[in-house]
């Protein structure tokens, strides 16, 4: 190998690596090493988002821990900028890099069950799916996302919502440990005893602290039959009344049910009757995961709002649900610009900006989904975790997809004035897995954690992460950095 050159850590200047520690430290590590000069180093640099073309000068796929400590080790001893890969689908696409050095957790995806403590030990690099297949297989699970290629790692570190968060509250509720590796290039194990201002960290402040190797859930009995509520209803003149009835229900609906209002077009799927492809909908989508003899009547009131034009409601396999998004999020198949907010309150005039939204999209793919919040996962106090928003009552995510790459300035733009449309009916905080690029920076952070947590994750980022290393995120900045 010859020698390389590395962008450094904070971007200014490039660092040259002499080719002999460089086939130093690719012979030491046990994954593979990949340059732009591997066959398979294009594939391995492509993310979810299809709006992400990134060229890193080394991509580092560990297989274990001793690969992840020496790929810190390497990376702080040269200052190298970094990047990490978990699953690969943060929409803002800062699991690449230009020029840096990514490490890649993708291999290390076991997943181990201890069926009678009811806990998990997931690799920093499985997906949703991989955690939902070993656990189910006991009739568990922990609460995670909808769409099951997504990774757990970057999900959990930003809190994780999914269609158990009204019963159980986010993943980052869920964890017990983490087994993360700093800076300075040590493991370190953190859990409400050991290292808890990490553990505290961890639980929503992404991933600024180091690369997490291991995550350690509670699970809890789920399924493995759950019901589904899915009534299309034409998005037409009566919205407004489809969003108020759902609205309405979930004020008062068992926390077994948790729910999202969807704004979208039918799919050009198979999984859809082809005379629907295209048709706009609204659909207050829902999930009870209590006993599936009370469900369908639970949630009955919903699939009545209106006609629905198509109804997909049934019982099924949990992880059937967890994987019935996935065909319709392909990876690198569209370009995708994610934003998000959350609400305190919506009101009739809330309701009509939404629907009007809806109406404005800019394409068919462009997808408005306000979540229901709510349930276990409002009771966490705000101090408990770093993740400070916990007492919103939606989230309002315009999560925007198109093609065409002459498209991303209306569709980033049309996103944007969707996002600052409703800030009235929110404190500022945004959902950090869904933060479009971050572009607010500092006010973003601040109103998102909150300031009395943001002030103590600046504490713990500056003892645990002085330099910055890992700065390719929703990053907060130490004092010393
Ligand atoms: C199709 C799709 C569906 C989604 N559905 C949901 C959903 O239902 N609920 C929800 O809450 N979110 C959802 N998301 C958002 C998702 O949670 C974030 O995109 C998240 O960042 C994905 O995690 P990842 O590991 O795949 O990310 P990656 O792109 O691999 O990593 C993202 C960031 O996480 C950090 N990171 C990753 N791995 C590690 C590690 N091992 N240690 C330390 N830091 C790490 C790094 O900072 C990295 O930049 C969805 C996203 C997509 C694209």
């Amino acid at each position: 190998m010859p020698e390389l050159k590395v962008i450094s850590r904070d971007g200014s200047s490039t660092v040259t690596i002499g080719a002999e520690t460089v086939d130093a430290f690719i012979a030491g590590h046990r994954g593979s090493c990949l340059t732009p000069a591997d066959p398979e180093y294009d594939e391995a640099r492509v993310i979810w988002n299809g709006s992400i073309d990134k060229r890193p000068a080394i991509i580092a796929r560990c297989t274990g821990t001793a690969d992840v400590i020496d790929a810190v080790n390497f990376a702080r001893e040269h200052g190298l900028l970094v990047a990490v890969r978990g699953g690969g689908h943060n929409v803002a696409g800062n699991a690449m890099c230009d020029g840096g050095l990514v490490i890649d957790l993708s291999a290390m995806n076991s997943v181990h069950v201890d069926a009678e403590a009811r806990t998990a030990r997931a690799g920093g690099g499985c997906t949703i799916g991989d955690v939902d297949r070993e656990t189910q297989a006991f009739g568990l699970a922990t609460p995670l996302g909808v769409v099951s290629l997504t990774g757990i790692a970057g999900l959990t570190l930003c809190g994780g919502l999914g269609w158990l968060r009204r019963k159980l509250g986010m993943a980052c509720d869920a964890l017990i440990s983490v087994d993360i590796i700093t800076a300075d290039g040590k493991l370190v194990t953190a859990s409400k005893d050991r290292n808890a201002d990490l553990f505290w960290a961890v639980r929503g402040g992404g991933g600024n602290f180091g690369v997490v190797t291991s995550f350690e859930y509670q699970l809890h009995p789920i399924g493995p039959t759950v019901t589904l509520c899915a009534p299309f209803y034409r998005l037409g003149d009566d919205a407004a009344d489809i969003v108020r009835g759902w609205n309405y229900f979930m004020a008062t609906a068992p926390e077994d049910i948790s729910s999202t209002c969807l704004f979208w077009n039918v799919p050009h799927h198979p999984a859809f009757p082809e005379e629907y492809h295209g048709t706009p909908f609204v659909l207050p989508a829902a999930i009870h995961s209590g006993p599936p003899e009370d469900g369908e009547a639970l949630v009955r009131p919903l699939r009545e709002l209106g006609e629905p034009f198509l109804d997909l409601s049934g019982q099924l396999p949990y992880a059937d649900v967890q994987s019935a998004f996935d065909p319709l999020f392909a990876k690198g198949e569209r370009r995708n610009y994610w934003k998000s907010l959350y609400l305190n309150r919506i009101d009739d005039d809330g309701i009509a900006r939404i629907v009007a939204r809806a109406h404005g999209r800019p394409n068919p793919w462009a997808l408005i989904a306000l979540y229901h919040l709510g349930g276990a996962m409002n009771r966490v106090s705000p101090a408990e975790t770093a993740l400070g928003v916990r007492d919103a009552k939606y989230l309002y995510s315009l999560e925007t997809s198109w093609t065409d790459h002459a498209d991303d300035e209306r569709a980033t733009g049309w996103t944007r004035e969707a996002w600052a449309e409703m800030q009235d009916y929110s404190n500022g905080g945004a959902y950090l897995n869904f933060p479009g690029q971050g572009e607010e920076g500092e006010t973003l952070l601040r109103a998102s954690y909150g300031s009395d947590n943001y002030e103590r994750l600046v504490a713990i980022k500056t003892r645990y992460d002085p330099a910055n290393m890992f700065r390719l995120n929703q990053n907060i900045k130490p004092n010393s950095g």
